[in-house]
């Protein structure tokens, strides 16, 4: 009988617990006989009754296990402790708020069970309700990514997903601190099936999303997987430098020749913020991939356990 682990980070997701629990049962009914299921709760600092809700689980069933933060991580941070906690032969990953359904759970042990594919993973048939502005935003980003990476993302591609013990190891064998799963569970390859599935509400409490929030996480996916950034400047040097080269020619000519007067401040002005500011850019760009490195090279803990039972 195969083992599947169901890591689920959860962040202020009280309310909702109960009912992912009763779902997730529900759902893994026709696995009975074929499967045994452990929850591997992950409380990501949760400042309502998430942790409680968890504890309560647990004191009536000991298939649910949880570990929980001395403080908010983040949601990578919670999926890598609870994958790398999850006992299981096949290890899935999904959300507290039953976006990601559970029914789909069988299916994908199935699938792994054949033995073609290492990991199933999920997208969405249909973009979510976001703002024009969002998804106008995602677009660019999805667009950014194929261009400047090696790692073809999925677009509406999730983080539910399950997968064997092989693609666990790949995944934990990243090691790297500033963790990018979207990007990881493409980038370590291996045979994976892909299903798709709606878009569904969240069941209660609110998304963790916003706006900046997602700019940050779309600035990490792009410099955690391609430096095209920062070779991008050379590029940017040579144009400005061939058109102030070309710029000075014209102004050598018309003074010479036509005994044009040059005129001043404003070309002055107008090119001096200019090309400070293109500078600043540069700059900042080059600053995003130190304090990348920086964050590195310390090598701190992605997370910190509070307790776990
Ligand atoms: N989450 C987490 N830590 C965070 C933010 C979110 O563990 O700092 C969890 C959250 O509880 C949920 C999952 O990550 O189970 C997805 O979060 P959310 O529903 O806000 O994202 P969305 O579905 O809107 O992409
Ligand atoms: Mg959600």
């Amino acid at each position: 009988m195969k083992l599947i682990s169901l890591v689920i980070p959860c962040y202020n997701e009280e309310s909702g617990l109960g009912l992912l629990y009763k779902t997730v049962l529900e759902a893994l009914r026709p696995l009975e006989g074929k499967a045994q299921l452990e929850f591997r709760f992950v409380d990501d600092g949760s400042h309502d009754g998430t942790l409680d809700a968890i504890k309560s689980l647990q004191a009536n069933d000991e298939r649910v296990h949880y570990c929980s933060f001395s403080r908010n991580f983040g949601k990578e941070a919670a999926m890598l402790a609870g994958m790398e906690s999850a006992k299981g032969d096949y290890v899935a990953v999904m959300d507290a708020d039953l976006q990601d359904p559970p029914e789909r759970l069988p299916e994908m042990f199935d699938a792994l069970e054949s033995g073609e594919y290492d990991c199933v993973a999920t997208c969405r048939s249909q973009r979510d309700k976001k703002t024009f502005c969002l998804n106008i935003f995602a677009r660019m980003f999805y667009w950014l990514m194929t261009k400047m990476t090696d790692v073809e993302l999925k677009e509406g591609a999730r983080d539910f997903r399950m997968m064997n013990r092989a693609y666990l190891q790949s995944v934990l064998s990243l090691k790297e601190t500033n963790r990018f799963s979207k990007g990881i569970f493409v980038w370590v390859g291996h045979r994976v099936k892909w299903l798709s599935f709606d878009f569904e509400e969240r069941q209660s409490g609110k998304t963790k999303w916003s706006f900046w929030k997602l700019l940050r996480y779309a600035m990490e996916g792009i410099t955690s997987f391609s430096t095209v950034p920062l070779t991008a400047s050379f590029g940017l040097g040579v144009v400005t430098c061939l058109f102030a080269a070309v710029m000075c020619v014209k102004t050598i000519i018309k003074t010479l020749f036509f005994h044009e007067p040059v005129p001043g401040y404003t070309t002055i002005f107008v090119c001096l913020t200019f090309f400070s500011g293109l500078q600043f850019i540069m700059l900042g760009v080059m600053g995003l991939y130190i304090s990348k490195i920086y964050k590195e090279v310390k090598r701190r803990p992605p997370y910190v356990i509070q307790e776990e039972k």
